[in-house]
Formats: structure tokens, sequence, C-alpha cells
């Protein structure tokens, strides 16, 4: 392939800050997100932002198929010219927060998500994965280094929040290798790292995934109360009810919620079900 920064001047784009656009060129970095991944021939992936198409096409040199969501119309001579002769790689310009979920995954069948995403979105779009998708195998992004800190945290620590519980409940998930501002092209003001969620290991199952999320949502709603004192105010219990339900859930008393593991977050919800407090 010819010089990417040469492609991209010859092809007089300019980058967009709005859309976060900080491409990758170096090879080995590349193929070290593709190995992350664990792609290979039998894999359909999905790329949400191919910019210049350099991930794009280390992804087709291993992968059966990909598809790549792309905003910005512009970016299309400059990937028809680094994308030549691929036969695996298709390209949608298209904002993906308006792709339609269901008809993308009867398209796919089963895919992982493997993408370096514009800073912007990556919360919103990791978590469309974990709640929405069903035929996602897993996801492997690069974001911001907090983010992925956020993403991997364990109870106790100030990084662990509704975030964290919510990707548990759905996975596994790990911090594969960081990677320096220097090795983007316009240079961000943050560093990154790559993060795998696996949908295939960890997990567990729930009673109801809302209850779940309203157990989670209620637990960090005020960090410095007690769990006993949120359970009180959200799901409006008299105090009695509340400590019954945490001695129920085998949570000691005083206990603040962003302490608990995404596991007791599921019995303390399942409990709530049972009950018939939430549905
Ligand atoms: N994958 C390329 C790489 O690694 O060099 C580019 C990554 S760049 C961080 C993010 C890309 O996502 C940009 O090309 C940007 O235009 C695109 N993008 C931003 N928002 C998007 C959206 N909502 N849907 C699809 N693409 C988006």
């Amino acid at each position: 392939m010819e010089d990417l920064r040469e492609i991209l001047r010859q092809s007089g784009f300019s980058f967009k800050k709005q859309w976060g656009q900080n491409f990758l060129t170096d090879t080995n970095l590349l193929r070290a997100i593709v190995s992350d991944a664990g792609v290979d021939g039998e894999s359909t992936v999905l790329e949400i932002g191919p910019g210049a198409g350099a991930l794009t096409r280390a992804l087709s040199e291993r992968a059966k198929k990909v598809l790549a969501y792309e905003i910005d119309k512009s970016l299309e001579p400059v990937l028809s010219r680094t994308l030549a002769g691929i036969e695996n790689a298709e390209i949608v310009f298209c904002d993906f927060a308006k792709a339609d979920m269901v008809a993308l995954e009867k398209e796919l069948g089963e895919y992982v998500v493997v993408a370096n995403l514009p800073y912007y979105v990556t919360t919103p779009v990791v978590m469309r994965f974990v709640e929405e998708a069903e035929r996602c195998r897993g996801i492997t992004v690069m974001v911001q280094e907090e983010v992925a800190e956020r993403f991997c945290a364990k109870e106790g620590t100030a990084e662990y929040g509704a975030v964290t519980a919510a990707i548990a409940r759905k996975g596994s998930c790990k911090i594969t290798r960081r990677v320096p501002r220097e090795m983007f092209t316009p240079r961000p003001n943050v560093d990154s790292a790559v993060v795998k969620i696996d949908f295939t290991s960890g997990g567990f199952a729930v009673k109801s995934e809302r209850a779940y999320r309203e157990v989670v949502r209620c637990a960090f709603l005020n960090r410095r109360k007690t769990l006993e004192n949120n359970l009180m105010s959200v799901f409006r219990l008299p105090r009695e009810r509340a400590k019954e339900l945490l001695a129920a859930a085998e949570i000691g008393e005083g206990v603040r919620g962003e302490t608990l593991s995404p596991q007791t977050f599921a019995r303390l919800s399942d409990l709530l079900v049972e009950y018939k407090i939430l549905r």
C-alpha cells in the first residue's frame, strides 16, 4: 500500500476533530490488534469508523469478511485507494448510531467488533453491544486509557462503576495493550488502550436484566451513601425492609454499593424480583 499520509494529503483530506479522527498507521500495531481480537479465516468482523482504512486492511487480511461503518463520506476517495484490490471488505457510509441492530445482526450472523473508536462515542457504542447485541461474540476496541480502566475495573476502586457492572454481567473484560498517543495521526491529548470484552466467557444469568440495571444504578446513584440508604430512597422502602433484603443477599450493614461485586448485585436484584419490588 502507498504511504497513508501521502494518500491523505493527495486526496485533500482534512481531519475532523468532532468525529474523533486520530488514525493509526503502524502495521505492527494494527496486526497486533487483529491478533488480540482473535480474528481468523472464519471471522466476520464489524468495524466502526474505518477512517483511512489501515485497520480495515489489516482485518481483511485475516478475516472472512469485514463490514465497516464510516460517518465521513469525504473518506471515500481515500478508502478506495487504501482498500484497492481487497474483495472481502465493505464500507457503509453511515452514522453507526443510526444502524438498525436487528437487521445488521441478521445480515452478519455471528460476528466480532473490532474498532479504533472515536472517543466521543466510546461508551454509548460499547453499551449498545452489551445491552442489545445477540450474535456478537466479542468486542476488541481501542479506547482512551482511563475508559479502558473503567471497563475492566475491580469493585472498590475509583474506576468501578455502572458501566463496569453492566459489562461484567455479559462477559469477561481485559486490557490487551496500552498504546501511547504518539502512535496516532494527529496526536491526541491522551493515551489509549485496547480492551477486549469476550461475550463467550465470564458473564452470568439474572432473573431480570432490567432489575439488575436498576440495582446497579441505585448502587452508584450516590457513591457516598450506604447501599441501604440508596435502596430506601430509590425503591421507596422502609429501613427495615432494606435491612431485610441486604441480610437475605448476605450483604453486610453499612456497606456502600461501590464495594460490591457484579455477582452480588445480581443476587440482590434477583431478590428484589422475588420480593416483587422489581420486575
Ligand atoms: N480505524 C481508523 C484507524 O484506526 O486509523 C480510524 C479511527 S478514528 C479514531 C475514528 C473513525 O470513526 C473516524 O474515521 C471517524 O470519522 C469515524 N466515526 C466517528 N463517529 C462515527 C459514527 N457515529 N459512525 C461511524 N463512524 C464514525
